[in-house]
Order: structure tokens, then sequence, then C-alpha cells
């Protein structure tokens, strides 16, 4: 009998497998229809030798220390910094927007001081910023909407910016000064052996067990467990019961090149040209040396693996409904990008991850502090037996 069955080796599953089993000695059996752990995070050594992102890159960072601490049991790090340029008006500019991308794109030499006034001066302020394009253009203007955004965000999503919450382009500030990183939190870092590499030590321990290759429908009806921790798309879960959620996927282009480097840094935007939005050198990421390199291109499309929950008020309402049927179906948590439906990163999954985890033990001090306050309050002996059959 395993305490946890976990659907999905991905960082929601890994994450709860590790800290069931080695907190709390609960036996945990971890299934997963893909033939590897780590979810989308996934990465391997292709043909060439070199470490690609299966999925798309992925890097990591983020500003809480506990999150950094709690994934450096498992992992040492190379520190990584990631620059991005975009392909704008014929020329490769910084994005984040930024002081530069500016004076280059404009021919103008604004100084840091004086960029906030040409801001103001192109913006179009707004009361209610609803849309991704209320995001940018209430901060930016038309102008450097059209050129870094509205392609970009048609071609990512497949609808216009106006039909998606403005969370999705507020995703990238904008800049006034020369910083052209594209994130500014205060861990910036890559796993030095890969994200596979510190999975495997996550879920390496005695009350873990991990099955691959395996939809977990086809095994709850052999399979005794006491709870689950489903990470897969919460309305599959329900077989779509309220119809289905909207997922963006993604086809992924690899090509490794005979040459030693392809870009100056790890990602080119392409909002404006070709069906892909964006190509990514891996060497630049993971810090490889070898003699050839290996890029991806990310071409969205509506088919496919679902990756990216898409952030509107009508798929809000509809995930609700899919919600609250979550939190009436008893012994079964739901955790992760797909199944809480949010456009999270990778940092944001393992503090939502942890938190249940948290939740989870605080239930069972809970349980476990009933039966003396029961007998307390009822005046009667009460079996504690009685009480962790139908509580726990
Ligand atoms: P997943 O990794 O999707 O894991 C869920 C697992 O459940 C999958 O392995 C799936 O096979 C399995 N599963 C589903 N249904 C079933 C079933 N019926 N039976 C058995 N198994 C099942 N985040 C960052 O922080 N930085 C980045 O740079 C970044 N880049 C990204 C780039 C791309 C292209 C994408 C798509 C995402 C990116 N992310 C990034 C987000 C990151 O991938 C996620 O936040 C994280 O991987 C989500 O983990 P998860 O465990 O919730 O889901
Ligand atoms: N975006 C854009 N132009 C860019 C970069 C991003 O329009 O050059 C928008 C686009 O809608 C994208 C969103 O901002 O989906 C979030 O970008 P991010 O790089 O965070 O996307 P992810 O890495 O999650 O795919």
């Amino acid at each position: 009998m395993f305490d946890f069955m976990i659907v999905g080796a991905g960082f929601a599953g890994s994450v709860l497998a590790e800290r069931l089993a080695s907190q709390d000695d609960a036996k945990v059996l971890v299934v997963d229809k893909r033939p590897h752990i780590a979810g989308n995070a996934y990465d391997h050594y292709d043909d060439a030798g070199i470490l690609v992102h299966k999925y798309g890159p992925h890097i990591f960072h983020c500003n809480a220390p506990h999150i950094y601490e709690y994934l450096s049991q498992f992992t040492q790090w190379r520190s990584y910094e990631h620059r991005v340029l975009a392909s704008v008006d014929g020329q490769l500019v910084p994005i984040p927007i930024n002081l530069d991308t500016i004076n280059r794109l404009y021919g103008l030499s604004l100084t840091a001081f004086e960029l906030p006034d040409f801001l103001a001066s192109i913006a179009e302020p707004m009361e209610n910023v609803r849309t991704a394009e209320d995001a940018v253009v209430s901060k930016v203007g038309r102008d450097l909407y059209r050129k870094f955004f509205k392609g970009y965000t048609t071609k990512q999503w497949g609808v216009d910016p106006t039909e998606l919450d403005a969370s999705v382009t507020a995703r990238i500030p904008t800049r006034t000064n020369r910083d052209d990183r594209y994130f500014t939190d205060t861990y910036q870092v890559m796993p030095r052996h890969g994200y596979t590499r510190m999975f495997e030590r996550m879920l390496d321990h005695p009350n873990i067990h991990v099955l691959l290759n395996t939809d977990y429908r086809e095994i709850t009806p052999f399979v005794p467990y006491r709870e689950m921790i489903y990470t897969g798309p919460v309305d599959a879960f329900f077989n779509e019961r309220f119809g289905k959620l909207p997922y963006r996927s993604l086809r992924f282009g690899f090509e490794t090149l005979d040459r030693s480097q392809y870009q100056t840094v790890g990602t080119v935007n392409f909002p404006n040209d070709y069906e892909f939005t964006r190509v990514t050198e891996f060497k630049h990421l993971t810090g490889q040396t070898h003699e050839r390199t290996t890029i991806v291109r990310e071409y969205p499309c509506a088919d496919g693996d679902p990756y990216y929950p898409v952030p509107n008020a009508d798929n809000a309402e509809r995930y609700k409904r899919y919600q609250a049927l979550a939190e009436n179906t008893p012994d079964v948590h739901f955790a992760g990008r797909l199944a809480t439906y949010k456009y999270y990163n990778m940092d944001q999954v393992v503090a939502q991850a942890l938190t249940l985890h948290r939740r989870l033990q605080s239930r069972k001090r809970i349980d476990a502090a009933m039966p003396a306050r029961l007998s307390v309050i009822s005046g009667a002996g009460l079996r504690p037996s009685a009480v962790s059959e139908t509580g726990d």
C-alpha cells in the first residue's frame, strides 16, 4: 500500500515526493506517462553530445532564499544571467526594452535620467489596465507595442493581445537604465549538471518508487494507495466535464550546427518575422564547451502537449469550476502549472509544492492530536484507530 500516488514527475510531483518520503516517511509511487522524469524541465545530451532542454529553454531564477536552498540539496549551481535580443527593424536590440533599446531604435542619445520623460511622452496612460495590449501601451505607447509585443504575442498565443490578461505581457518589464538581463532576481543559476540529474537526486530515496511510460489511469484499479497528488491538466482529470480548458502548445525545431557559436546571447526573439517566436542556443545556458552547437526554434501551435495555460477572464471562470470540483474531491490534491491552471515559473511551482506539503503535514498533526481533544470534549474514550481510519 502506498501512502501517496503522485501523478507527474515534474517539479510539482518530484518536490512533493521528496518531502513526503524524507520528512514524513511516506511510501510514494510517482507515475509519469512520459519515458523520463523532470517533466517539462527534462534535459538530455543530444546526438552531438550537447546538453539540450527537450521542452524548450528553462532558465532558473528566483528571489526566495528558501526555494534556492531547498533545491541546493540536490544540485550544485552555475551562475547564469540570461540575455535576450529582439530582431526589430533590421537590428538586434535588448529586450526587456531598456535605454539602449530606445536610443538604438530611434537614433537618440537619451540618458537614464531623460528616458522616463521620453517614455511618458509616448505612453498612453489608462485607468484600467486590463489586457496584454493595455499593459504595454500604457507604459511605452503603441509604436513599441507594435514593434516588440503585438506580433510575438499573437504568434505565441494564437489570439490578439486584447484577448489575454495584462499579466501575460507584464512579465516583461521596461528598464530606464542599461541593464540588459532578462531577469533581475537575486538567484539566477542553472543546475551545474542539468535538471534531470537534479531530479534523479531528488527522487533517489528508498521510500520513492518511480513508474514511467504509464498513464495513472492504467494502474489505479490495481495499485492500492491512500491519497493522490495530481499534477497533470486539471480538466483531463475530470474528463473535461465543464469543457476543455485551453492550453497553448509548441513544436520545437532543434538544429545542430558545425560551428562553435550561433548567436551572441542565449535567446534571440523574432516578434515580427518567421513562424517561430525565438531561437535559443543551449551552450550559453549550460556553459558547455563543444566544437558544435545546438539551437532550438519554438513554433507555437494549438495542438500537442499542453504547455501554457492561457490567462484570460473566460478561462479563469472555467478553471474556477474545476477548482471547486478539485477542492471537493477527497484524498486528491492538485499541484503544479497544469493542475492549478497557473502560468507559473519553476520556482513558483516549487513554492506551491512546498506549501502543499506543509498543509499536508499540519493536517497530519491536527489528526494526531484529535483523539485526545475529542475525548476531552466528549468525556468518553475514543479509540485513536477509529479516528485515524476515518480522518486520515
Ligand atoms: P510538468 O513539468 O508539466 O509535469 C507534469 C507531468 O505530469 C508531466 O511530466 C506529464 O507527463 C505528467 N502527466 C500528465 N498527465 C499524466 C497522466 N495522465 N498520467 C501520468 N503522468 C501524467 N520556468 C522557469 O522558471 N524558467 C524558464 O525559463 C521556463 N521556460 C519554459 C519554457 C517553456 C517552453 C515551457 C513550456 C515552460 C517553461 N517554464 C519555465 C515553466 C516550467 O516548465 C514549469 O513551471 C514547470 O516545469 C512546471 O512543473 P509541473 O510539475 O507543474 O508540470
Ligand atoms: N513577449 C513579447 N515579446 C517579447 C517577449 C515576450 O510580446 O519579445 C510577451 C509574449 O506575450 C510572451 C510573454 O510576453 O508570451 C511572456 O514572455 P516570456 O519570455 O516570459 O515567455 P515564456 O518564457 O514563459 O514563454
